[in-house]
């Protein structure tokens, strides 16, 4: 039986921008534009422009993002990167894909890197820190990035969860050497599969990544200047992110209107936390609405039998899964987060409807 409550909706999505969509693919299918052509660069040009940087390079996911900003940062093997373990693994793996050792240090009830710990991590093999902007909230990028200047360390910033979002009125991506955004159909800005972005103030850092992400080569003097990677933003993906691109503050100001409304629905229930937290010149585009209880799992299936889909982000740390090979950090914030955290339906099709099911489900469960 399908859910009452989906948590995303990509019919729908796709219906809402059909004729503009259609009209990029179909461009690009009639003109032969595949790879590397204007429909790409048109995109990142935009991207660019939104995120506030002066150069943004498409590759085929945030994943590629990651890794290629580590090793056009020059990182790699006997450097130690600070990051968090309550992430998507991705982030993770770029860091030891790209030969240095990731360093998982615990978040706060925000559930962004906890910046009290940070400098006690730090060693003399640190060269960078990874900030993970999680679902939708920036990292207090202030006192981060005085850290990072006193130790002389690179901020690779995670924005994967964020385009759009704020800190200081400056935009999540813009911060750090680079920022590294996923296209994955259901992130806020999502393409018809794999897609991601390195945004960037460095022009060599930028050369690299756009090196990187098609075989190493030069594409104007055919000159390979490293062993490179098969990973680019294709042209189509580009083209139709670009058309999505300026719905996206639409859509972002829809997912706040949302939060709003699970706010008002679900304030004052004892044991229950909710992702609202002191504004501090943030500006939150809810990625996911992460909502915290002890009664978790129970919740959980109530929801399910209702009809309302919802997903655990993440239900076990990231260490405890074998094959990953990482050590125990000891994260007890993190350990108790896996147990606690449940996100509601979101995106820009959730209706107050949804959001309005949603709640009478969760208040039948606690009693009030
Ligand atoms: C989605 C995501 C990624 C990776 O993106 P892909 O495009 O799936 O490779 C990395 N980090 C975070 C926090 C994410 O949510």
């Amino acid at each position: 039986m399908p859910y009452r409550v989906p948590f995303v909706d990509p019919r729908t999505h796709y219906q809402r921008l059909k004729p503009q969509i259609d009209g990029a693919i179909i461009d690009c299918l009639t003109k032969g534009d595949l790879v590397l052509r204007q429909q790409l660069r048109d995109f990142e040009a935009s991207l660019a422009k939104f995120v506030g940087v002066k150069h943004a390079v498409g590759v085929n996911s945030g994943y590629h993002a990651l890794h290629f900003s580590l090793l056009a940062c020059g990182i790699g093997p006997g450097d130690e990167v600070i990051t968090v373990a309550h992430t998507f693994v991705a982030t993770v793996s770029a860091i030891v894909h790209a030969g240095a050792t990731p360093v998982l240090i615990d978040v706060g009830k925000d559930y962004d890197m906890d910046l009290d710990l940070l400098e006690a991590a730090i060693t003399p093999r640190t060269k960078a820190v990874l900030p993970v902007h999680l679902n939708g909230r920036l990292c207090d990028m202030e006192r981060l990035e005085s850290i990072a200047k006193r130790y002389h360390l690179t901020v690779i910033e995670d924005a994967a969860q964020s385009l759009g979002a704020t800190f200081g009125g400056r935009r999540a991506g813009s911060f750090g050497k680079t920022g590294c955004f996923s296209f994955y159909p259901f992130k806020v800005l999502g393409g018809f599969g794999d897609g991601g972005a390195v945004t960037t103030n460095d022009a060599d850092v930028a050369r690299t990544v756009s090196l990187l992400r098609y075989n190493g080569e030069d594409r104007e003097t055919g000159e390979y200047h490293h062993h490179g990677y098969t990973a680019l933003l294709d042209n189509v993906q580009a083209a139709v992110l670009d058309v999505k691109l300026r719905e996206l503050p639409t859509w972002i100001e829809h997912r706040r209107r949302i939060a709003d409304l699970y706010r008002r629905g679900l304030e004052g229930i004892p044991g229950l936390g909710l992702p609202h937290f002191e504004d501090d010149g943030r500006f939150d585009i809810f990625q996911n609405y992460v909502i915290r209880t002890r009664e978790r799992d129970r919740l959980r299936e109530q929801l399910r039998e209702d009809g309302i889909e919802t997903l655990l982000h993440w239900p076990k740390p990231m260490w405890e899964h074998v094959g990953l090979a990482l050590a125990d950090p000891g994260l007890p914030e993190t350990v108790r987060i896996s147990k606690e955290v449940i996100s509601l339906p979101m995106s820009a099709e959730t209706t107050p409807e949804h959001v309005e099911i949603t709640v009478r489900s969760i208040r039948r469960f606690f009693k009030c």
